[in-house]
């Protein structure tokens, strides 16, 4: 038998319920696992010292008879999502020292449930980026090919997952953050239906686009966590009543009008092969029009920075974090944002700042939010033909560290089949769809690194996307990660 921690949380819950294994045994697993890689991965900032601890509770609460798929089962969480008494900082220096005072109802729902929480995950500072390289505590490293980026910005979420360092994990999602590293990790990443999941006690990026997700290595066991997180939150008025539709997809659209440039020709081949085989199990594949999907992108890097401008405001050196004191109240915050905040968010606290300033709202933010609403009338029209829109989660396999790091809008573009559902509110899963191979010699094989599909839903359909990911992941483009 391989070893427990390579278990999906689905084949760890049976073995748990049938006492075949113990939580404190599964989470040793992944400890073990974690000793031997994380000093060269860096997925885990902190492992946390009471995980077995909290593995021998679980396994105190079954043996009084509780039972549930999530009971004893070893997560990682994104260092932005609040677990009371636990330092938490959005791989941020400005954070410096910060223990949460509350859980977010994510955490407390998952403690319900009786997982065990490992340690906080590495990302991008406050969840800026897409490679892990905006870490002020340095990148993460692809479990797959460890000179490369694992995605971002829940890169630690999804390294860990694909280097079996643990058995799921949660990230959040604001323009890709879920979907795009699961992709570059050959696992599965969940981006909720906007409100589906609480947003209280997530660090805020982009309030109007944030959503918590699981980073998977199987559609079931994303559904799993799903369900154990979602539902509607007192706390959070923006969070909604969610039952889980009956849905059996059947339609695929494609909008292969945004996919003539930009999309290297293999991961093309890949996206093809796999509706190929989609077709073969029943499914209709058919082209759709998004016509203003090619602003996406444009449209997200207004908004996303407008709302990071006004939700990294708090970070003022009196109530979080660092505080480094100057000679009056306006030098203090000089002072600590100054030395508190790394590049990527003082650049988008300018951008944002700017478009949101007087003269320039209307020109940027405004027209960026006519065209938001623009975006989510064409995607609701299209989801009334289909049942699914499908396209390759990312442009590219995982790029090389340092790549694009000197190159922000390159960087940006690998957003760009993610950023729609985040400001439609839809909700979108990435699913792996096989590999692609690099670097290759012509007298020998490459790396092969991991690429993945996206499937978008309607409003509240998550049903559909787990059905239609299971669908792909039984034609075997679901790679079960050795890492
Ligand atoms: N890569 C995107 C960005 O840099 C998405 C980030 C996210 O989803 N948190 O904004």
């Amino acid at each position: 038998m391989s070893s427990l921690n390579q278990l999906s949380i689905t084949e760890a819950a049976d073995k748990l319920q049938k006492k075949e294994i113990s939580a404190v045994e599964l989470t040793r697993a992944c400890l073990d696992e974690t000793a031997k890689r994380n000093p060269a991965l860096n997925a885990y900032l902190e492992v946390f010292d009471d995980a077995e601890q909290q593995a021998a509770d679980a396994d105190a609460r079954r043996a009084k008879g509780e039972n549930g798929p999530l009971l004893g089962i070893p997560l990682g969480m994104k260092d932005n999502i609040l677990i009371e008494g636990k330092h938490v900082s959005a791989a941020s220096n400005i954070l410096e020292g910060y223990v949460a005072s509350y859980d977010a109802t994510v955490t407390a729902k998952l403690k319900q449930a009786g997982a065990v929480f490992l340690g906080r995950t590495n990302m991008d500072e406050f969840a800026h980026g897409s490679s892990t390289e905006n870490s002020a505590f340095g990148p993460s490293k692809n479990p797959h090919d460890e000179a490369r980026m694992p995605g971002g910005s829940s890169g630690g979420s999804a390294a860990a997952v694909a280097a079996h360092l643990a058995l799921g994990a949660l990230g959040t999602d604001t323009g890709g953050s879920i979907r795009e590293p699961a992709s570059f990790c050959g696992i599965v990443g969940l981006k909720p239906t906007y409100g589906a999941v609480s947003r209280l006690g997530l660090i805020a990026m982009g309030s109007s686009l944030d959503q918590a997700g699981p980073l998977t290595k199987t559609v079931a066991d994303a559904e799993l966590i799903f369900n154990a997180i979602k539902g509607k939150d007192s706390l959070d008025s923006t969070s909604i009543d969610f039952s889980v539709q009956k849905s059996m997809p059947k339609k695929i659209g494609v909008p292969r009008h945004l996919l003539k440039t930009g999309v290297d020709p293999d991961i093309l081949e890949k996206f093809e092969a796999s509706l190929a085989a989609l077709k073969a199990e029943g499914y209709e594949v058919v082209d759709i029009e998004l016509p203003s999907a090619g602003l996406a992108l444009a449209v997200y890097y207004v908004i996303m920075p407008a709302e990071v401008s006004a939700n990294l405001a708090r970070f003022d050196g009196v109530r979080y974090g660092l505080s480094n004191k100057g000679v009056s109240l306006w030098e203090d915050y000089a002072k600590t944002r100054g030395a508190g905040f790394g590049p990527e968010a003082r650049r988008r606290i300018m951008l944002g700042t700017y478009v949101l300033s007087s003269g320039y709202y209307d020109a940027y933010y405004g027209k960026a939010t006519a065209a938001r609403e623009m975006l989510r009338a064409e995607v609701v029209q299209a989801l009334e033909g289909v049942d699914l829109i499908a396209n390759p989660s990312a442009p590219t396999p995982a790029p090389k560290l340092g790549e694009k790091t000197n190159d922000p809008l390159a960087m940006y573009l690998l957003d760009i089949f993610t950023v729609t559902a985040n400001l439609t509110g839809n909700p979108a899963i990435s699913v792996p769809m096989g590999t692609v191979e690099r670097e290759g010699l012509p007298a020998q094989a490459g790396k092969h690194l991991p690429a993945g599909l996206q499937f978008t839903a309607a409003h509240g359909n998550e049903q559909a996307l787990f059905v239609a990911g299971k669908a792909l992941e039984k034609t075997g483009g679901t790679m079960r990660s050795n890492g």
